[in-house]
C-alpha cells in the first residue's frame, strides 16, 4: 500500500459516498491503519474517504475538459421527469428567475457543484452550495426523510433520477457504481474510519488520568466538610476519617442488595419495550421502559421496610462508608467495562471513547452499547441505582434530621429540598424514553465517567443539601418557600417542554402537533429547530436545569457555599458539555449548525451566553 499520497491541509476533489460527484475537500488526516483521509467539505461534513475517491485537482479539471459529454456539470443539468425528491413538488416548481439561476449554473464547472443536491432531507435543499436557498427555514414536516443515509436503494433512486445516469454505454459501469453492496460498502467504510476518535476531550490522557482520581476525591471531600459543624472553606483541610472506618463489609452488601434489586426490578417484563436512535451500522436497539415502575416498586420496598420500623437513617449514619462501597463497585464495573471493550466489534464502539489510549477510553468508555444479553449497563445505570438512590438517600436525611434534632416534622427547608429532587426524579423516570437521545446514550460510551457518575456522583453529591440540612438546620420563612418553588417551577417548566419538544420533534418531525414549530434543513436529514425553545437560546434544557439547580441550594440558606457546590458545579459541567455538544454539532451539520447559531445567537443564558 502506497503512503499518504495526498498531505494534510491540501484541497483535492472527494468522490461523495454512493455518487459520481466530487466536491472540493479539504484533507484533514490520513490514517495509516485504515489507509483512509479524513476530509472536510466545504459546508463543514467531515468523511473518511479511500484514496481511489479522492483526487488532484488538477488531474480532475483536466479530465473534465477531455469529456464533457459525460462531464458531471452536464449531467447536473440534465432533468428527470420522474418526480424524484431532487425536483421541486408541483406547487413550488422553480420560478423563472431561478431557471435562470439554473441555466447559469450550467456555466459552472464541478468544483462548484451545487453540493445541497447531495443533501438527504429533499427538495428543500435544492439549491446552492451554501445552504442558502430562498428560505431553509420549513415547517413542511414531510420534506423529511430521516436516516437516508441507510436506505441506499433510495439514495440511489435520488441520485440517478437527479441526474439522468441510466442510459449511455457507462451504464454498465455506472449500475457497479450505484449498486447497493457498492453504497453499503462506502458507507461501512466511512463509519468505520470515522469511528476513531481524534479529538480528545477532558484534557485528554493526562486530564482523563487525572479525573479518575480528582473525582472520587471531591466526593470525600465533600462529604467530610459537610460532616464538619462549621463547613466553610476556611476550614480546610477537613479531618481525615480513620481508613479503616471508611469500610464496612455489610454496607457493602446492601450496597449490592440496592443494585441487584434494581437490576432485578429492570428485568421485569412490564411496561412497553422502544427502539432507540440507529446507530452508526444502521440497527436499532430496543429498550425496555419500566424505571418509573421500578420507582413505584421501590417505594413500596421502602414503605414496607419503614412499616416494620427499619431505621432508615442507617444510610445517614454510614454514609461515608456506602460512597466508599459505590466508589470501589463503579471501579470495578468499568474495569469489566473496559475489558470486555476490547472484544467488541469496531462498530459497536463509542465515537467518543475510541482513541486507543487505555486511560483514555477508560474514563471516557470505550464500548458504545454495553450489554449482557438484552440488559443494557448504561441505560441500566443512567436510571435506575443512581438516581432512585438519591430519592432513597434525601429520605434517610429527611428522617435523621427529624431523629437527630428529635421533629415531629421536617423542616421547611428539607421539604423543599427533598420535594424538588423528587420532582425531578419522577420526571426523570416518567420520561424514561426521553433519555434515548441524550448524548449519553448516542454519543458516550460506558466508562468510568458515567459509571462513576451515575453510580456515586449522582447520589452522594447531589444529595448534599438534604445532608447538609441534617447538620446545618435552616429556617426559612413561608414567603421565602413560596418564592423558591416559584423559582423551582419556572425551571421545570423550560427544562420539560424544551426537552419534550426537541424529543418529540425527533422521534417524529412530521408529528401535526408539532407543525407549528420551523426548523432548517440540514444534510444529514434531520432538522434544527429555530422556533419554540429551541429557537429562544441553543440549550433551553439547561437554562432549566440550571434554573432549577439554584432553588435547589437556596433553602440552605447563605451561612455557607458548600450547598452551593451543585449549582456552581453544575453550570461549570453544562457549559463545557454545551461546547461539546456544539462542536459536535458543527460537524454533523456543518453550515447548517453556523446558520442556527446566527439565528439563535445564545447558546444557554438569553443576552448572556
Ligand atoms: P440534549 O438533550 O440537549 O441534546 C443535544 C442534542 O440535541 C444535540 O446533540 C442535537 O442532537 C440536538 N439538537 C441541538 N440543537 C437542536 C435543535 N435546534 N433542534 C433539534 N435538535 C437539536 O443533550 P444532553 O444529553 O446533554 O441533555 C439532556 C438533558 O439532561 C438536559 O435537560 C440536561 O439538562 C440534562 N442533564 C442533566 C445532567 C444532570 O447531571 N442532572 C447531566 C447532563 C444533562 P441531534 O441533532 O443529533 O439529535
Amino acid at each position: 500500500m502506497p503512503n499518504q499520497r495526498f498531505a494534510d491541509g491540501e484541497v483535492v476533489m472527494g468522490r461523495w459516498p454512493g455518487s459520481v460527484l466530487y466536491y472540493e475537500v479539504q484533507v484533514t488526516s490520513y490514517d495509516d491503519v485504515s489507509h483512509l483521509y479524513t476530509v472536510k467539505y466545504k459546508d463543514g461534513t467531515e468523511l473518511a474517504l479511500k484514496e481511489s475517491d479522492i483526487r488532484s485537482q488538477s488531474s480532475f479539471k483536466h479530465r473534465k475538459s477531455q469529456s464533457s459529454s459525460s462531464s458531471p456539470s452536464r449531467r447536473n443539468t440534465s432533468r428527470s421527469r420522474s418526480r424524484s425528491p431532487g425536483r421541486p413538488a408541483k406547487g413550488r416548481r422553480r420560478s423563472s428567475s431561478q431557471s435562470r439561476e439554473h441555466k447559469d449554473d450550467k456555466k459552472k464547472t464541478i468544483q462548484e457543484a451545487d453540493l445541497a443536491l447531495l443533501q438527504k432531507p429533499s427538495e428543500n435543499n435544492t439549491r446552492r452550495y451554501n445552504g442558502e436557498p430562498d428560505s431553509t427555514e420549513r415547517n413542511d414536516t414531510s420534506c423529511i426523510v430521516s436516516e437516508q443515509k441507510l436506505k441506499p436503494d433510495l439514495e440511489m433512486e435520488r441520485v440517478l433520477e437527479q441526474y439522468s445516469l441510466r442510459p449511455r454505454k457507462e451504464e454498465k459501469k455506472k449500475e457497479e457504481i450505484y449498486s447497493e453492496k457498492k453504497i453499503f460498502e462506502i458507507i461501512k467504510t466511512i463509519e468505520k474510519a470515522s469511528s476513531k476518535t481524534k479529538e480528545l476531550e477532558f484534557g485528554g490522557r493526562i486530564g482523563t488520568f487525572m479525573l479518575i482520581f480528582f473525582l472520587p476525591a471531591t466526593v470525600f471531600y465533600l462529604l467530610m466538610m459537610c460532616k464538619q459543624d462549621d463547613p466553610s472553606l476556611m476550614n480546610f483541610p477537613p479531618p481525615l476519617p480513620a481508613l479503616e472506618s471508611l469500610w464496612e463489609a455489610r454496607v457493602f452488601g446492601v450496597f449490592l442488595l440496592w443494585f441487584f434489586l434494581q437490576a432485578l426490578f429492570y428485568l421485569l417484563p412490564i411496561g412497553k419495550v422502544v427502539e432507540g436512535l440507529p446507530l452508526s451500522n444502521g440497527r436499532k436497539l430496543q429498550y425496555r421502559i419500566n424505571g418509573f415502575y421500578a420507582f413505584i416498586l421501590t417505594a413500596a420496598a421502602i414503605g414496607t421496610l419503614l412499616y416494620f420500623q427499619f431505621e432508615l437513617h442507617y444510610l445517614y449514619d454510614h454514609f461515608m462508608q456506602f460512597a466508599v462501597s459505590a466508589a470501589v463497585f463503579s471501579m470495578g464495573l468499568s474495569i469489566y467495562l473496559y475489558i470486555r471493550s476490547l472484544k467488541a466489534p469496531e462498530e459497536e464502539l463509542a465515537p467518543g471513547g475510541n482513541s486507543g489510549y487505555f486511560v483514555y477510553d477508560f474514563f471516557t468508555g470505550h464500548e458504545l452499547n454495553p450489554r449482557i444479553g438484552n440488559f443494557d449497563l448504561k441505560y441500566f445505570c443512567e436510571l435506575r441505582p443512581g438516581l432512585i438512590g438519591w430519592v432513597v438517600i434525601n429520605l434517610a436525611m429527611l428522617l435523621a434530621e427529624m431523629k437527630i434534632h428529635n421533629q415531629t416534622m421536617p423542616s421547611l427547608s428539607m421539604i423543599l429540598v427533598n420535594s424538588f429532587q423528587l420532582l425531578y426524579v419522577v420526571d426523570a423516570l416518567w420520561n424514561e424514553e426521553a433519555i434515548l437521545t441524550t448524548m449519553d446514550i448516542t454519543h458516550d460510551g460506558f466508562g468510568f465517567m458515567l459509571a462513576f457518575g451515575d453510580l456515586v456522583w449522582v447520589p452522594f453529591v447531589y444529595s448534599l443539601q438534604a445532608f447538609y440540612l441534617v447538620g446545618h438546620p435552616t429556617a426559612i420563612s413561608w414567603p421565602v418557600a413560596a418564592a423558591i418553588t416559584i423559582l423551582n417551577c419556572i425551571g421545570y417548566y423550560i427544562f420539560r417542554s424544551a426537552n419534550s419538544q426537541k424529543n418529540n420533534f425527533r422521534r417524529n418531525p412530521a408529528d401535526p402537533k408539532l407543525a407549528y414549530l420551523k426548523f432548517i434543513p440540514t444534510a444529514t436529514g434531520k432538522g434544527l429547530l429555530v422556533t419554540g425553545w429551541w429557537g429562544f437560546v441553543r440549550h433551553p434544557n439547561y437554562l432549566g436545569d440550571i434554573i432549577m439547580a439554584l432553588a435547589w441550594s437556596l433553602p440552605c440558606g447563605f451561612n455557607h457555599i458548600l450547598p452551593y457546590f451543585y449549582v456552581i458545579y453544575f453550570i461549570c459541567l453544562l457549559v463545557h458539555r454545551e461546547a461539546r455538544d456544539e462542536h459536535h454539532c458543527k460537524q454533523k451539520y456543518g453550515l447548517a449548525w453556523e446558520r442556527y447559531c446566527q439565528r439563535v445567537p445564545y447558546r444557554i443564558f438569553p443576552y448572556i451566553y
